[in-house]
């Protein structure tokens, strides 16, 4: 990578979808500057996971930023609420589940975006995906293209038109197969990604929450391996097992 790149501040949350975006970001020739947050989220395994992707993949730099949101709770990933488990894929189609973390997506962009300023970049990365998942309402397009036109409002940068910053998701219209392809491709080594919303304290996936879920179906249908570690035994109830 030549030092002098054009930069791009990239979300790294250590899962799946962000370590992609983030071998997106750099296949398209930017000096990536990985940006995680650590949220007191209940699966800080992610945090490693973050460390171990931002390496792997050849981040110039990799900042961990500590904003704790259980001060607000709010979330089944932030407070003492239970994790879903084992839900179908129809179901959890149906509305916005309590593992949505308020207004997650526009704190992490508001903080990528001051961080953008900074290193003089105008090209945030997110790795966002609006088909296989929930109705998280901060992961749709719509969002990301109003997060764009606040970022050119709100900031130095941005008022003296020294560029226009642009809010980049390209997972955004994806399946979970398309992106663990596209990821492959790219040289993404999933194994050291993280993605259970709910693991043992190894670290070990759990294999039910909606994230593990969604993640096996995705390599399922990529007819990819899949990498994960899971704890204990299989546990996905199949046969009504
Ligand atoms: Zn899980």
């Amino acid at each position: 990578m030549s030092p002098d790149a054009r930069p791009a501040v990239v979300l790294l949350s250590g899962g799946l979808d962000s370590a992609t975006a983030l071998a997106v970001a750099r296949g398209e020739g930017y000096r990536c500057h990985a940006l995680t947050i650590s949220y007191g989220q209940r699966h800080a395994a992610e945090l490693e996971a973050a460390r171990r992707v931002a390496a792997a993949l050849g981040a110039a730099e990799h900042r961990v930023v500590s904003l704790d949101l259980r001060a607000f709770g709010g979330s089944a990933l932030t407070a003492d609420v239970p994790v879903p488990r084992d839900r179908p894929a129809e179901v959890m189609a149906q509305g916005i589940p309590v593992t949505y973390v308020p207004a997650r997506n526009t704190v992490f962009l508001a903080l990528a975006l001051g961080y953008a300023e900074v290193v003089g970049s105008f090209d945030i990365f997110i790795g966002v995906n609006a088909i296989d998942y929930s109705g998280y309402p901060d992961c749709r397009p719509e969002f990301i293209a109003a997060f764009e036109g606040l970022a050119n409002l709100a900031t130095k940068a941005g008022v003296e038109g020294q560029g226009r910053f642009r809010v980049h998701a390209p997972l955004v219209q994806l399946a979970k197969a398309d992106i663990i392809r596209l990821g492959h491709s790219l040289g993404v080594d999933y194994g050291l990604t993280h993605s259970c919303y709910d693991p043992a304290p190894d670290g070990a996936a759990c294999g039910r929450c909606d994230s593990c879920l969604l993640r096996r179906a995705g390599f399922e249908a990529a007819g990819l391996p899949d990498p994960t570690r899971y704890a204990g035994p299989a546990r996905r109830p199949e046969g009504g097992g």
